[in-house]
């Protein structure tokens, strides 16, 4: 956890969609809880592009979530950064490690590793094939960070506390991957310490994430920030909405009424005599009201309206 005092590092947070699609009611709840957790901390509220997918990335997306961050009223600061022009930073970073014996390249396709694993399903856990050198004849695919056996420890400041083994969770996970893209848990800890990111508010479906991201902090000297893991919106199935599967967009000509739905999904139970209202009263009563300590764990289906 971070050990920062506040005078020395005044709070910042950050929003840090992939472009995959539109906003929907799930990111929506993302950006609200991150941005409300900024604004009543006094601090800034920085908005990152994570565009290193280009597969799963369609042409505009990052664009309109733009515009409907405004249409919203929430309104960024600084500049909007884009993950796609940072490579720099990552390379330097994997340069680090290469240099401290702390990464390696690695030959193995996903499907070797699943065949290599037990049936039975459960994560995808790296066994170490290429640990100590390349197999004869091989090539270099990804490139993989040592994990080693240590529980790592966090506390969470809706989840509570965790603790990992990334052994057992993943095994020495890639951090660029086989088309050459870094990958997303070397990008997110490089920037979110280069933007000074003081807490991390964001889905729960990072949570696992999470102990890799520090397990790379502390390889690369960085400052662990505060994390905050918000309940996830649930379709009908039980599933997380997903851009990617066309989750319905929020409507940004009518965005009081899913900011409302937001509000109340992250516990923060807005009067009903807010139904209805625009955006300026909801944020004028959010910023007022909101509390981290009422978000749930755990999430659901949103009440519809
Ligand atoms: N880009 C990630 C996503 O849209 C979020 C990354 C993060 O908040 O750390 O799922």
């Amino acid at each position: 956890m971070s050990t920062q005092t506040p005078e020395s590092h005044p709070y910042r947070g950050r929003f840090a969609p992939s472009p995959t699609g539109a906003l929907h009611i799930g990111s929506l709840v993302t950006a609200v809880g991150s941005y409300l957790q900024a604004r009543v901390h006094g601090g800034d509220w920085l908005v990152r592009i994570e565009d290193l997918d280009p597969p799963r990335e369609k042409p505009g997306a990052a664009d309109r979530m733009l515009r409907t961050l405004e249409a919203f009223g929430m309104l960024w600061d600084g500049e909007v950064r884009y993950q796609s022009r940072r490579s720099e930073a990552y390379e330097y970073a994997l340069d680090r490690l290469r240099r401290e014996g702390l990464t390696y390249p690695c030959a193995c396709s996903r499907r070797e590793i699943s065949e290599r694993q037990n049936a039975g399903g459960g994560p995808l856990i790296y066994p170490g094939t290429c640990r100590r050198g390349l197999p004869p004849g091989r090539r270099p695919r990804a490139w993989r960070v040592l994990t080693d056996a240590d529980p790592l420890q966090f506390t969470d400041r809706i989840q509570g506390h965790r603790v990992s083994r990334l052994d057992q969770e993943c095994g020495d996970f890639v951090i660029r991957r086989a088309d050459g893209w870094f990958a997303y848990q070397l990008a997110v800890v490089i920037d979110d310490a280069d933007q000074g990111i003081t807490e991390i508010v964001r889905g729960c479906d990072l949570l696992e994430s999470t102990p890799r991201q520090i397990h790379l902090q502390r390889l690369l000297g960085l400052a662990t920030p505060d994390y905050a893991h918000l309940p996830l919106v649930l379709d009908e199935h039980g599933h997380k909405l997903s851009k990617q599967d066309r989750a319905a967009p929020v409507d940004p000509r009518r965005p009081g009424q899913a900011l409302y739905r937001a509000l109340a999904f992250l516990g923060q139970s807005p009067p009903s005599g807010l139904t209805g209202a625009g955006v300026e009263v909801l944020w004028a009563w959010a910023l007022e009201h909101w509390q981290l300590r009422r978000v749930p764990p755990v999430g659901g289906r949103p009440d519809q309206g």
